[in-house]
């Protein structure tokens, strides 16, 4: 009868393999194999020291008092899962010749409402005391030098942890019903009634994961960071406010917090952590301060409440599924600043009809936008990287328009795919306005012609070539001296044998004929206006 408790197992199946790997089972080579002798109820081993380890008890006892001895040997250990999923035991005492409690030990003990350690216990192992759901009190004696994670996870009861006063190494300051690493000032774990003190400087990986009734916590501002899953499944958290001396927040750290509807950031934060917020699906709206540059992976994945999200001008990067299945989501206006947008990042936002891709953006990852913009899509860079490989999501639905640049990689993608493209500036809210705006050349002044004005996107008319009408000056006063005087014809004669140039406007004054050519017949109309053969040219 290997007891290894399958509740542990297929909740971590279900979710993060990472902090669950710890994890012994009987493939594990850390798993104890060696030979085993049977005292009564118990099954122990003969450890190193001559000392005996107990691995197994057979029995139903409710009010439990382990042997120090079996069989003339010390009971020193209780090692991994040996009394774990004792569902009658309410009461327990552990031998003070005791001095490691391993992983596990007494997990899954529901029915558990007091347990002594004796002083003699430095080690009290993962999971040791995890799924203890009646347990409501606990107190770690002086001896106690390492306590590892989840060791009281979801005791849903617990409601008392005190630290005795002699342990040099853990406190629990100010009646805070935790447990804190004195010198580092770290909060390893909380419970429901837990206060964090204003001295705590960072919250522990675990610290607080699956406290399933934790309903608010106030996070003082000594708190510089926050580790890894330190809120994971707190599913009756309503608010947080994670405090401005916050730096670091590790990931998973507000994960699967189903309750969450609000939830402030701090502004010293540069990333938002990968899975941080994943599954908050009570969370509406989200502001992200400005001092964040980095959305991480998954950050917000499955937050299917979330219909608003501001992502502000410091962002450049928006990591793979940041934002996917947020199928509440209608609008996002994604900032100058960002650079790239990773794979997934906004699939299955099925309520995000349209995007526009600023000018910076320079890849979107595979399946970036699949089951999102019904609508269409804006993409402002003519090189932007647009994943597209038959192995992978199309990036884009086959029922997105795509406005972009003639040419570019979005109107490459769009034929490739054999999707609509169109001009960008023919996108709904966009205008020619700040566009650049290529000019076509008059042919040349003797044309009469203005520039004209054309879309460089579109190719659109914006302004017609337009004759021009000299503004000063007459026809004839090619050196606009207010009078026609035999200089004038000099003047013409001079720029036809290329010896000196004309203004386009004395071009304009020289072309007595109107004929949209300067010639020799130009110089003799001159002539023959000052001779006064003619009157009027
Ligand atoms: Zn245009």
């Amino acid at each position: 009868m290997k007891k290894i408790l399958s509740v542990l197992l297929v909740i971590a199946l279900v979710f993060i393999s990472v902090s669950f790997s710890a994890f012994a089972t009987e493939e594990n080579p850390d798993y104890p194999i060696d030979e085993t002798f049977i005292e009564g109820d118990y099954e122990y081993a003969i450890i190193d020291d001559g000392t005996a380890e107990i691995r197994d008890y057979f029995g139903e006892a409710e009010n439990l008092t382990l042997p120090s001895k079996l069989n003339e040997y010390t009971v020193s250990k209780l090692a991994i899962y040996s009394l774990s999923e004792c569902e009658n035991l309410e009461t327990v005492v552990i031998p003070d010749t005791v001095t490691a409690i391993a992983d596990g030990v007494f997990s899954g003990c529901t029915s558990l409402k007091k347990v002594e350690i004796p002083d003699a216990v430095t080690i009290i192992g993962a999971w040791c005391f995890a799924d203890c759901f009646s347990l409501e009190s606990i107190v770690i004696p002086k001896g106690v030098t390492k306590i590892t994670h989840n060791a009281f996870s979801r005791c849903n009861k617990l409601t008392s942890i005190k630290v005795s006063e002699d342990n040099k190494k853990y406190d629990s300051r100010n009646d805070c019903n935790a447990v804190v690493e004195t010198k580092t000032n770290t909060l390893l774990f909380g419970c429901k009634s837990s206060v964090i003190p204003d001295t705590v400087t960072s919250i522990g990986a675990d610290a607080f994961s699956c406290c399933y009734l934790l309903k608010s916590i106030n996070i003082p501002n000594s708190v510089k960071s926050i580790g890894e899953n330190a809120f994971l499944m707190c599913t009756s958290l309503e608010s947080v406010v994670i405090p401005d001396s916050v730096e670091t927040v590790g990931e998973w750290a507000f994960a699967e917090c189903t309750s969450l509807s609000s939830v402030k950031i701090s502004n010293k934060l540069t990333a938002i952590s990968g899975w941080m917020f994943s599954n908050c699906n009570s969370l509406s709206s989200v502001v992200i301060p400005d001092s964040v540059e980095t959305i991480d992976q998954s950050a917000f994945v499955d937050c299917s409440s979330l219909l608003q999200v501001s992502i502000p001008e410091s962002v450049e990067r928006v990591g793979d599924w940041a934002f996917c299945n947020c199928s509440a989501l209608s609008a996002v206006e994604l900032p100058e600043s960002l650079k790239s947008i990773g794979e997934g990042a906004f699939s299955n936002c099925t309520a995000l009809k349209s995007v526009v891709i600023p000018k910076n953006v320079s890849s979107i990852g595979y399946g970036a936008f699949y089951g999102s913009l019904s609508d269409y899509v804006v993409v402002l860079n003519a090189e932007c990287e647009i994943k597209n490989d038959a192995d992978y999501s199309d990036t884009f639905m086959s029922k997105t328009l795509i406005y972009g640049i003639k040419d570019s990689t979005a109107h490459q993608y769009a034929e490739i795919r054999d999707m609509a493209f169109e001009p960008y500036c023919q996108a709904p809210d966009f205008t020619h306005d700040g566009i650049v705006i290529e000019g076509i050349p008059a042919t040349d002044f003797e044309s009469g012609l203005t520039d004209g004005l054309q879309c460089g996107i579109c190719d659109e008319m914006l302004k017609a070539q337009q004759e021009v009408k000299p503004l000063i000056g007459f026809i004839g006063d090619v050196d606009m001296d207010s009078d026609v005087t035999i200089l004038d014809a000099t003047a013409v004669q001079l720029y036809i044998a290329q010896i000196e140039t004309l203004s386009q406007t004395q071009a304009l004054l020289a072309d007595t004929d109107n004929d949209k050519e300067i010639s020799i017949i130009d110089v003799t109309l001159i002539q023959l206006f000052v001779a006064h053969i003619i009157d009027e040219f």
